[in-house]
Formats: structure tokens, sequence, C-alpha cells
């Protein structure tokens, strides 16, 4: 990850150009806002130093580099799915979701690898700096208001802890957003648990389960931590009792493979007395993954047996399903599509070149 991605090359950039801490504290909190620094009440001409106002427009230029669109992709839900492009020309995923979240990437592709997600495909490229997480947020504040911003976009926040709880530190005191509206996703990972509570901003976490069985588990989510599930449940709700926001309980429906009513027996045991909500998410059927969505039936009855049995469960579509709403679907759709036409244009140039050499005509 270069330097130049992460939060704190901006603040010692924004101190060389001559900027107090209330200078730099006006650029950054504007640019997370994903408003103009001239924006502000007091005119920059009356406020910033003259060696400031001088390097403004290039540390802008800079700060603007960090995540650019290169496509928006609207969901018949309200949501709205943006392909979003790094400096260096990789490329990951937001998703603007209704009522004012925004689901952000820590990483490009993942090392996780989990079997169900296009992201886990082509394992981990490369990290995102804390600079980078927070341009997500000023990008999408460019289109919407956001106030939520969640950390389950393309990567495992755990293994890229120091820049996301960064980028948490910052979204929460600068960047405008409710602590509680942050939200810490993982698969369980023994660092986090650890780091988390020692925060000043302390998010809300949302954790990856899946399912009650470890084997099966471990075989889903192939390089996660080997934490048992009732040893993550228990982290998760330590965590949770002590920053006073319940756990978001993830799990992904796959039909036949945790949809049964053995699972439903055991997370109803493993959850009961809890301090959380369990999240039901129907796969997203994607291109070259072997799974399937359980019927929406199926799925409803799971809901309702674990509500019934005291468990707090939420049967949820992923955002922006029409528009390849899976984790990675959008960024793998666009990579293999320009990497087919990266693999197709020196064909086209041999064409052109040999209609060029061709005899002339008589
Ligand atoms: S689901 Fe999350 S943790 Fe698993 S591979 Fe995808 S991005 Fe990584």
């Amino acid at each position: 990850m270069s330097e130049c991605t992460r939060l704190p090359h901006f603040a010692e950039r924004l101190r060389q150009a001559g900027a107090g801490a209330m200078h730099a504290h006006r650029v950054l909190r504007l640019w997370a806002q994903g408003r103009a620094t001239t924006a502000g009440r007091r005119r920059v001409e009356d406020y910033f130093p003259r060696t400031l106002q001088l390097a403004l427009p290039e540390i802008e230029g800079e700060l603007a580099a960090l995540a650019t669109l290169h496509s928006a992709h609207p969901g018949a839900d309200g949501s709205e799915r943006l392909l979003v492009r790094l400096a260096d020309g990789q490329t990951v995923e937001s998703v603007l979701l209704p009522r004012g979240g925004l689901c952000i990437s820590s990483q490009v592709g993942c090392a996780v690898g989990c079997l169900f997600c296009m992201t886990g495909r082509d394992g981990l490229l490369r990290q995102l700096g804390s600079a980078e997480m927070v341009a997500q947020v000023a990008l999408a504040r460019t289109r919407r208001a956001v106030h939520k911003v969640v950390f389950m976009g393309m990567g495992e926040p755990s293994h890229n802890l120091d820049e996301v709880l960064d980028a948490i530190d910052f979204l929460g005191t600068t960047g405008g957003i409710g602590h509680k509206n942050l939200v810490f996703s993982t698969v369980g990972d023994p660092r986090a648990f650890e780091r988390l509570p020692q925060g000043r901003v302390k998010p809300a976490l949302a954790l990856s389960l899946h399912t009650t069985d470890a084997q099966l588990r471990r075989k889903l989510l192939p390089r996660a931590p080997r934490l048992a599930p009732d040893e993550l449940v228990a982290a998760a709700d330590g965590y949770a009792r002590a920053c006073g926001y319940p756990v978001q309980y993830q799990w992904t429906l796959l039909e036949g493979i945790n949809d049964s009513d053995a699972e439903i027996d055991a997370v109803a045991t493993l959850l009961a007395g809890r301090y959380g909500v369990l999240n039901l998410i129907p796969f997203n059927e994607g291109e070259g993954l072997p799974f399937r969505r359980p019927a929406w039936e199926r799925a409803a009855h799971m809901a309702r047996t674990l509500h019934r049995r005291g468990i707090l469960t939420k049967l949820r579509h992923s955002a922006g399903q029409d528009v390849d709403g899976g984790c990675g679907q959008l960024r793998a759709r666009v990579v293999d599509a320009e990497t087919e036409a990266a693999q197709v244009r020196p064909l086209v140039r041999i064409a052109r070149a040999v209609v060029d050499c061709g005899p002339s005509p008589q």
C-alpha cells in the first residue's frame, strides 16, 4: 500500500503547507463531506495562510484522485452500486443503501476465500489505505447524504486492521458519522476483538457466522481464523455489551447447505440470550459460484421459526441484487470485460496492420 493512500500522509502534507490543526481539520472535514474546501463559512483568503492557499489546489487534486467514479448502477430497491477507481487504476465496489447507508471496501480482493463470494475468488490483490476508505465516503456524498458507513464491501477488515481503525476513528470524529452508525464487519478475528474495545470510536460489530457447524464453516470460509462458532459468539457478545450496540450476525443462506431444520435448532441454541440480531441474507446467485438461493418461502419459514424461539431475526435482501448485487460481482464482471477487451485489442491492431500493409490497390 502506498503511503499516499493513508490519512497521516494528508495530515503531514497539510502541515508542511503551513496548515495549523484547525485549518487541516477544516480541509479534511469538508473533503469527507464531499464538499469543496471553499465551502466553509469563513473565506479561504481570510482564514488560511498564504502558503496553504497556494498548495491547496494540488492537495485537493490528490484527495479527489483517491477514489473516482468508474460507473454507477442504480438498483430497483433504491440502492446504487458504485464501481470506484483508485488512483493506481484498481477498482473496488461501494454500495449506497436506501436510507443514508453506505457499504465500503477495505481491500482489493480478499484472502479469506469464502466459497460463496466473488471477491474471494482471486485472493488479496492489495490493501486499501485509510484515506482511500474515507474517499469512498466522500465520493458517495457527492451523490447523496450518507449517515451510516458499513465496512462490508470487498475485503476482510481485520486483515487491514490499522487502516480500517484509522478510517473509523476519522469518520467518527471528523467525518460526521455517529459511532453506532459505523459497522465493522468480520469473519471473526481475535485481533479485532482485542483492538476494537481500545479505540476512542467504538463501531458496531457485524459477525459473518453463516453456520453453527465448525467443520462446515472451515469449508465455506477456508482461511478464516479457526475459532469455533460458540467462541466467536462469546467474543462478539462481550464486545457488544461493552459498546452498547447489538451484534449483527450475518448468515448468507445457501440452499441445502445451511438452511436445514438442524441449523435452525442449533442457531436458536447458540444465540439464545445473546445481545444481537440475526440477519438472514439469501445468496445472490452469481456466475460461476456453485450455490443456489433457497426459495423465499423457506427463508421466511426459518426467520419465523427463529423469531418464535426468541431470536431476533431479520430476513434481508442484499442491496442491489438486480445489478450484480453480491460482494465483488460487479467488479468481477467489469474486470472480466476489460480483460477480454484487452485481449481483443491487439488482435484488432494486428488486423488493422495487416490491412494497412496490404498491397496497394493497382
Ligand atoms: S465474504 Fe467477505 S471475508 Fe469472505 S471472501 Fe468475500 S470479502 Fe472476503
